[in-house]
């Protein structure tokens, strides 16, 4: 028997310096994730890197404890308003704990973290700044005001960061990052990290990237493969009640309910406290305080359920997810796959439970083909009869068809679509602006945008070819 099958890479192996290897001890990580194994040594290198990851996998690790390392091993001042190293999020929340991370893995080694967003004060922000920081955790908006007010230049950027850049299309930050991009020095190292990687993205890949190095880990669809899964038919007028009486089950410990729209969230709130259930919202429309709040009831376990849109929950790392309940399918498969990902973190598993109305059977479809595998229907008192076919089942209107990107016009034009389910979405108000966190994928001129259905064949076979090759 040979040995070496037995070898298990770790920390140190990777060349992880000892105060780091304290602190990852503190934090409980004994052996290095998939992308951190793949990703430290390209970091360490100094070469530029694309990481296909989606949050969950241990990236931030992977990009922060090499930058880490190199920021100690070579130490000088930033200077006033400056940063050694930039990392861009899309969310406050997951700039927040981009930040948290670099300081619980750092806490050993003396350096300066700070967070910018948006909906925070900007006063604090630039005094911060002014003194000069090691790292730089900002959301794009947020990082240019303070280009704008003098508060910060860009000039002495040795690393850059850009994390979950797909979700950074979503919310139409593409403009900002290309501003961005041309006031950093050219001399740099650049990190780039992405769970999709349709050609709006690979497009910016080329405008932040140098020759890079391209990794990848867990495909997006077998991340569902380790979450327990079923779907309930039911009406849309009797998922409240439905979610109320799976909660009697005193198994759900720690829900993240889904919900299409800001103010069904909010809905679905009201009506679970009414009911007695503790449940806090997260959505776009909560200030940053109310936002940190809920996260944290949450978190402490002081709220049982978390009611959150789509993009406020991207990011979210809350450990011990018992269940993921999507009280509303998402109307674009891959979103399926990052929610169900919320209970199955760092390798442990999960239960996630769908609620499917009648209108949203095709996303359903969408979401089998995708993970290539049926979801168990689970049968309640509140259920419908599942449809024998669901192939059959018309698509609701979700987007203007004069509206849609040109690469989704072709694989759209088959659908059958439903003109009173047309209306139906228009009164939830899915215009191009409420796009932003309603859990539509959308750029800024509000553009469908087809990363997450999937690019065309033809161009997902020339990314794959091209990603093969470079392995
Ligand atoms: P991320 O993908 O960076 O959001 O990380 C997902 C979760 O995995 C976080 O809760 C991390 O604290 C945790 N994590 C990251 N790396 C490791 C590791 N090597 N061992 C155990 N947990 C980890």
């Amino acid at each position: 028997m040979r040995l070496e099958r037995f070898y298990v890479t770790t920390f140190k192996d990777l060349g992880v310096s000892a105060p780091i290897l304290k602190a990852l001890d503190a934090e409980g990580y004994s052996t290095p994730t998939p992308i951190q194994i793949q990703g430290i040594p390209i970091v360490q290198s100094g070469r530029d890197l694309i990481g296909l990851a989606q949050t969950g996998t241990g990236k931030t690790a992977a990009f922060a404890l090499p930058i880490l390392d190199r920021l100690a091993g070579a130490r000088k001042h930033a200077g006033e308003k400056s940063c050694r190293v930039l990392v861009l999020a899309p969310t406050r929340e997951l700039a927040a704990q981009i930040a948290d991370s670099f300081r619980a893995y750092g806490r050993f080694l003396g350096l300066s973290t700070a967070v910018v967003f948006g909906g925070a004060s900007m006063f604090k922000q630039k005094e911060t700044l002014f003194r000069g920081v090691d790292i730089l955790v900002a959301t794009p908006g947020r990082l240019l005001d303070h280009v704008a007010q003098r508060s910060l230049k860009l000039d002495k950027v040795e690393i850059l960061v850009l994390d979950e850049a797909d979700h950074m299309l979503d919310m139409g930050f593409v403009h900002d990052l290309r501003r961005i991009a041309g006031m950093l020095p050219r001399e740099r190292q650049s990190l780039f990290f992405s769970a999709t990687m349709p050609a709006p993205i690979a497009e910016l890949a080329a405008q932040f990237l140098d020759k890079p190095e391209q990794i990848a880990v867990t495909p997006v669809s077998s991340t569902a493969e380790r979450v327990q899964q079923a779907v309930i038919h039911v009406d849309q007028q009797k998922k409240q009640d439905l979610l109320h009486a799976l909660l009697n089950d005193r198994s759900i410990k720690r829900a993240l309910v889904f919900t299409r729209t800001k103010h069904g969230a909010d809905r679905v709130v009201r009506r679970l406290e009414s009911a007695g259930f503790e449940a806090e919202a997260i959505h776009g429309n909560k200030s940053q305080g109310q936002r940190t709040r809920a996260l944290d009831a949450f978190k402490k376990g002081k709220a049982r359920l978390l009611v959150a849109t789509e993009i406020a929950a991207r990011g979210i790392d809350v450990d011990q997810i018992s269940h993921v309940i999507n009280f509303d399918l998402p109307n674009v498969a891959e979103q399926y796959v990052h929610r169900i990902g919320r209970t199955a973190r760092a390798g442990a598993d999960g239960i996630a439970i769908s609620f499917c109305a009648p209108d949203e059977r095709a996303y359903l479809n969408d979401i089998e083909r995708l993970t290539k595998q049926p979801v168990p229907v689970l049968e309640t008192d509140f259920s419908l009869k599942a449809p024998k076919d669901l192939k059959r089942t018309p698509r609701p209107k979700t987007e203007a068809r004069g509206s849609m990107h040109p690469a989704r016009k072709h694989a759209s034009k088959k659908r059958h679509v439903s003109p009173t389910h047309g209306k139906a979405h228009a009164k939830l108000g899915h215009s191009p602006n409420h796009a932003r966190d309603g859990g539509d994928r959308r750029d800024r001129k509000g553009n469908a945008v087809w990363s997450n259905t999937g690019a065309p064949a033809k161009r997902r076979s020339q990314f794959k070819s091209k990603f093969d090759s470079s392995r």
